[in-house]
């Protein structure tokens, strides 16, 4: 390719509404452009990366032996309906209507879809197991939009589905799949940890993210400093944090006027925050659940919905639900209160071993001091759970080590479905006894579009992006210092047929700017390898190759740069 054909508009200016730096480079460096909120269009550039990563992501499926094919985006109502997810999904789906006035959706995801199609064509135990995959554009109306290709509404994913006849079967499936998951990220060049996760809306009983380690990240995730346990702290289990007994103070109320937050009331009453619980109400299934934890922890609301069984991730409660049970916002505690048909409590383990400490008063501008949980709530009459997020303060749950905390780019996911989908959409299959069975299912899916985003929060510098070679829209981009030089011109063209008869994916920038734009452009759009060819390339016959990854620059002979380059490709 030759820069002056190139469509590559690149960008001086920072994008003033480009919140992550994956999104601001793609745009400077000519990868996308903006359509609307969360809608991108690729240029060539961004193209050829997301196109490199598909080619990955076949390669290893195929390897896998699951198989392509290609199911419609738009997606009739009627088999969400039977599924029970046409209303379950929520307002994340994009629905629209045909002419007939039939609904239909622009698929989020395709398990109605394939166990529709694999149930009218499989029969028999002979036919299993399958894995089938796609790629192709998901739609999803984002609460919240952002970060670029990170949170877009439409985005490229490669979704699987696999059946068997068995859990036994599954579980090969879904190992095999997170090997290839595995492959795949490590191809991409990403800094990658699998982690145990929540299965969310989605349902079903054992599943990893693929965590890009990124401080861009939406995710928190821990790991342990010496064993292999690592989770979405979504899913990761606290343990009880006690402390100390202490003889038990009278229950008190004390005046907080204004002080509405857990930080302003340890502040007025000078109490560390440990000594302090804070509410936290939620609404969910049409409930009313007050969580407590620690002044210093944070609550898990996918912990809060499981504790309470709950069948859509709890939402925080409106004002009007508040008064409809009678609780003061910003001065909330369990103490007096019960449960009711529409109103649950749940309160963190590690409250229950606390002594001495402060909380609502259940009325404005007051708080209690001294309470004891194990005396002041109606224990017999409350949900006690792990509901806090666990933190870097904890131990390991499985070897009691130190853990650590870091920022996850979610950009793969693996799920053992088991036969949720399978008994609501009716898809059995005769076993070896001739019994109707349900088929067990998995599904898998990989964010092809944030994956790029993801190796860009990775990999760039101030300068640009530095993508590695496996997924960078060109491996190489040769530079005549003065294209207006004939002979530089000559030896560039020789050196790029060359590369280019061999199979490197090579760019002549063959423009008539100045070298120092040229560079940086270079340097904006990350190729891996920058050959210069300047006039001392004529009087050594040398020319200058240059590592984008470390600033490394080499002297070498024309007639070995092939060699060079390939060599050093290998290392990027
Ligand atoms: P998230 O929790 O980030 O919203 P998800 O868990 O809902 O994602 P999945 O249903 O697991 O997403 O979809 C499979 C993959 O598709 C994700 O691992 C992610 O890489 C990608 N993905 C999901 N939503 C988006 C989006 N809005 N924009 C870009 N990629 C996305
Ligand atoms: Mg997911």
């Amino acid at each position: 390719m030759l820069a002056t054909r190139l469509y590559a508009p690149t960008l001086r200016e920072v994008p003033s509404d480009a919140d992550v730096v994956s999104q601001q480079l793609m745009l400077r460096a000519g990868f996308m452009r903006k359509v609307a909120n969360g809608l991108y269009s690729f240029l060539p550039l961004g193209w050829r990366s997301i196109k490199k990563i598909e080619a990955i992501v076949r390669e290893e499926m195929d390897r896998s032996m699951a198989q392509e094919i290609m199911m419609p985006i738009l997606q009739p109502a009627d088999m969400w309906k039977e599924s029970g997810r046409w209303n379950a999904y929520g307002a994340e789906m994009m629905r629209i209507n045909d002419r007939h006035d039939v609904e239909y959706c622009l698929g989020p995801t395709h398990e109605e879809m394939i166990t529709t199609l694999v149930k009218h064509e499989i029969n028999s135990y002979r036919q299993l197991p399958v894995n089938l995959y796609q790629i192709q554009s998901k739609f999803r109306d984002e609460r919240r939009p952002r970060y670029g290709l990170m949170r877009s509404r439409e985005f490229i994913m490669k979704d699987a589905y696999s059946f068997d006849i068995d859990e036994a079967g599954a579980d090969i499936s879904y190992q095999s799949m997170y090997d290839a998951y595995s492959r795949i990220f490590s191809r991409c060049g990403l800094t990658f940890r699998p982690v145990e996760a929540d299965s969310g809306a989605i349902g079903g009983s054992k599943t990893h993210e693929f965590m890009a380690i990124a401080e861009a990240g939406e995710a928190d995730i821990v790991h342990c400093t010496s064993c292999d346990y690592a989770a979405n702290i979504e899913i990761g289990k606290p343990g009880i944090m006690k402390q100390e007994v202490e003889p038990l103070g009278e229950l008190q109320i004390v005046d907080t006027p204004n002080a509405s937050t857990i930080e302003a009331v340890a502040n007025m009453l000078q109490l560390p925050l440990e000594k302090t619980m804070k509410a936290v109400v939620l609404s969910v299934d049409g409930k009313v659940v007050l969580a407590m934890v620690r002044g210093d922890h944070e609550v898990n609301e996918v912990a809060v919905q499981h504790a309470v069984n709950g069948s859509v991730e709890p939402e925080m409660a409106t004002p009007e639900e508040l008064a409809s049970v009678g609780l003061t916002a910003g001065f909330i505690s369990p103490v007096g209160l019960e449960q009711n048909e529409n109103f649950l409590i749940v309160v963190d383990e590690s409250i229950m071993e606390s002594y001495n400490v402060c909380g609502g008063a259940n009325k404005a501008d007051a708080h209690y001091i001294n309470i004891n949980p194990k005396r002041d709530f109606n224990v017999d009459d409350i949900i006690v759970a792990p509901i806090r997020f666990i933190t870097d303060e904890d131990s390991c749950p499985i070897c009691g080590s130190p853990l650590e905390k870091s920022k996850g780019i979610e950009v793969g996911q693996v799920f053992k479905l088991g036969t949720k989908y399978s008994e609501s959409l009716d898809a059995t299959f005769l076993d070896q006894n001739g019994r109707p069975t349900p088929m067990v299912m998995g599904c898998y899916g990989i964010g092809v579009s944030r994956t790029l985003a993801a190796a860009i929060e990775q990999y760039h510098d101030e300068n640009g992006i530095i993508l590695p070679r496996s997924i960078a829209p060109f491996e190489v981009v040769i530079v005549p210092i003065n294209a207006k030089d004939e002979s530089l011109m000559n030896v560039s063209q020789a050196v790029y047929n060359e590369l280019l008869k061999n199979g490197v994916d090579v760019l002549l920038d063959d423009r008539k700017d100045r070298a120092g734009v040229k560079f940086k452009d270079a340097d904006l759009i990350g190729y891996p390898l920058r050959i210069t060819v300047s006039k001392n390339t004529l009087e050594s016959q040398e020319v200058e190759i240059r590592i984008r990854k470390t600033g490394e620059a080499i002297n070498c002979p024309i007639n070995e740069v092939l060699e060079k380059v390939r060599a050093l490709l290998f290392t990027l």
